[in-house]
């Protein structure tokens, strides 16, 4: 058989499932040089001490050996830190992303169902369509809350087998209503899971009713919290769950770095609750100035990331790059965020920059 590149593209195009062929993989801009305020990472690095404790016990760190195959002392400082309720446990992922695919393998019995709402994360959409699930996406109202009647009817109707709700919601930043919430949890035949990725800067978290439904697990990611380069979710739930999705996880797929630098950050939890404390009072800092410009219109936001609309959403964004500013436009992925960009907060001199950067371009686009 030839090798020639045209070959291997044909082969390629005949083996590979339609559903992979049609796909437009998750595209990570080239960020190298710019203030980077696209992907809600906490822009603050970490004390000396501690980055030179974090040294040493990489250096120290058998890289010879797999990783502990389940970090059992990882798990409970987690649980421990992060105040799980009794009896509950958790599940590790090499960052949520895994989580959300290893749930749809779980629950893709043949023709089940993924739903979720719109405008929402991604990655539920791609990954269903990974893995072959059947995906519905239900419209949220115009001000990005749930619209209970239709997310009620899409789940009578449509049955799904897997429910994903972001609370507080990406890209939107708005914290859906609890009551909401919880009539859908109530009414779903399925396993409703809450992705709680920003619940470092949230209000709300639905950890404390875990033990009330017996369909609802509770997702989270450090990486939101300082953490995105190592790659750390998990799971919150029944050892009911747990115990059976387990099965499905890779056996080495949290890194041995990974694990005992994210054990050694969580003993200093404080260190990163203040810098999430700071960045929730960015936040409020910089949806005040975007408050401020007439030409914009900012959302309220519980995540650490600000959506607002303008009046040309593709000049302000190039705009914002051509003054050195990185940020998620968001026009063209889903018809209710025409026009509308999303900013993460980052330190006050990076909010100032994109402020300025921001006011220039509305000017001069
Ligand atoms: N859930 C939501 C709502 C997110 O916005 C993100 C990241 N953008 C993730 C999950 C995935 O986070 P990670 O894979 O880094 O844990």
């Amino acid at each position: 058989m030839s090798s020639t590149p045209a070959s291997a593209s044909s082969l390629a195009s005949a083996l590979l499932r339609k559903e992979v062929l049609e796909l437009h993989a998750y595209h990570v801009p080239d960020s190298f040089g710019y203030i980077k305020l696209d992907a809600m990472e906490n822009p603050y690095t970490l004390p000396q001490t501690l980055r030179e404790e974090i040294a040493a016990i990489v250096g120290n760190a058998a890289i010879n050996r797999y990783p502990d195959p389940n970090p059992a002392v990882l798990k409970e400082k987690i649980c421990g830190t992060l105040g799980l309720p009794q009896g509950m446990e958790v599940l590790l992922g090499n960052g949520s992303d895994e989580l959300i695919q290893l749930l749809a393998l779980a629950l893709n019995k043949t023709g089940a169902t993924l739903l979720s709402v719109e405008p929402s994360f991604v990655m539920y959409r791609m990954i269903a369509i990974y893995t072959g699930m059947r995906y519905v996406g239900v419209p949220l109202a115009v001000d990005f809350s749930l619209d209970l009647a239709e997310t009620l009817a899409a789940i009578e109707r449509e049955q799904p087998a897997l429910v994903f709700l972001a609370y507080p919601n990406n890209p939107t930043g708005n914290l859906f209503s609890a009551r909401d919430v919880r009539e859908i949890i109530a009414a779903s035949p399925g396993l409703v899971v809450l992705d709680e990725a920003y619940y470092a800067f949230a209000s709300d978290s639905f950890i404390p009713h875990l033990a009330s439904y017996p369909n609802l697990l509770v997702m989270r990611t450090f990486s939101k919290l300082g953490m995105a380069g190592l790659r750390l979710g998990f799971l919150a739930g029944s050892k009911a769950w747990l115990g059976q999705l387990e099965k499905l996880r890779l056996p080495y797929n949290v890194g041995v770095l990974t694990q005992l630098v994210a054990g050694k950050l969580l003993a200093h939890h404080e260190v990163l609750l203040q810098q999430a404390e700071q960045i929730r009072k960015d936040r409020a800092w910089l949806h005040q100035q975007l408050n401020e410009i007439r030409a914009v219109q900012v959302y309220p936001s519980e995540a650490n990331f600000l959506l607002f609309r303008v009046a040309d959403a593709n000049a302000v964004f190039n705009g914002l790059k051509q003054r050195g500013v990185l940020i998620k436009n968001l026009d063209g992925g889903h018809p209710t965020l025409k026009d509308c960009l999303r900013v993460t907060v980052g330190t006050h001199a990076e909010n100032e920059r994109f402020m300025l950067a921001l006011k220039e371009s509305l000017r001069n686009g």
